[in-house]
């Protein structure tokens, strides 16, 4: 982890600190890991269980918390009816929490966390799988613009653009194909995080690309689920008013292409 408790304030790692966990709090000595070769570190003592949740820090992680406050890294999320609790990567002043996916995941652990968690949105490391962006870049050309709303597409496949633990999500989910050290600067397409929204339009899967700033922008504003919700349903209701729909494929009129 990146903070632990020193006398009581979240600190991060320097050499020959001890600090408590964060998650376990008590009788956990943890000792700060500041070596040449992982980034700098809280690792417990021994192989204590601590939250089965969290994943292994990258470059990637800290360099996406470190946009955010240090107030909401690694914050504490607990639900009051059961008395789980977990590390959120991220959980802002308002209650969003942001959980930062380097490494495969189960569907159904993606399912927990978001019952767990509710008002939260996923950001994947894009670029983990060689074919990850590649697949992303050939399922892009099969996209339909919506006319309507710059920028948003929907997809009668999504599983061409996007890895399958992903796609029935029901939050967004933000994938990040640029990375730490971008791989190829002039590819715009890795320039915006592209989200897949939760449930579908009339059929459709409905894929925007927002700019890393906005992302940041909406995280501290708590609109993403707001957003994506209303955005789902003015337009099913304009696809609705149509006829639109995936089972007659993509639509060829105004309001899109
Ligand atoms: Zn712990």
């Amino acid at each position: 982890m990146k903070f632990a408790l020193v006398n009581g304030v979240k600190t991060e790692a320097q050499p020959g600190l001890k600090g408590i966990c964060l998650y376990c709090e008590k009788d956990r000595d943890m000792i700060a890991k500041c070596g040449k070769v992982k980034i700098w570190h809280w690792a417990h003592k021994s192989n204590v269980s601590c939250d089965p949740w969290w994943e292994n820090e990258r470059e990637w992680h800290r360099a996406w918390k470190n946009r955010f406050p240090v107030e909401w890294q690694e914050n504490r999320h607990v639900d009051s009816t059961t008395g789980e609790k977990h590390i959120a990567d991220i959980k802002t002043a308002a209650g969003l929490v942001i959980e930062f996916q380097h490494s495969a995941i189960q569907p159904a652990e993606v399912q927990s966390r978001e019952a767990f968690y509710k008002n939260m949105v996923w950001v994947i490391d894009g670029t983990r799988l060689k074919g990850d962006f590649p697949s992303f870049c050939k399922g892009f050309r099969e996209l339909s613009p919506l006319k309507i709303m710059p920028g948003v597409f929907l997809s009668l496949s999504p599983n061409k653009c996007f890895p399958a633990s992903w796609l029935n999500s029901s939050v967004p989910i933000y994938f990040d194909f640029q990375g730490v050290n971008p791989i190829n600067q002039t590819d715009r397409l890795r320039d915006p995080l592209w989200c897949l929204f939760p449930g579908r339009a009339e059929g459709f899967a409905v894929v925007a690309g927002v700019p890393r700033e906005d992302f940041i922008k909406f995280s501290a504003q708590n609109t993403h689920l707001l957003f994506a919700r209303e955005m789902l349903s003015n337009i099913s209701q304009v696809f609705r008013e149509k006829g639109i729909s995936a089972s007659r494929g993509y639509p060829k009129v105004a309001p899109c292409r």
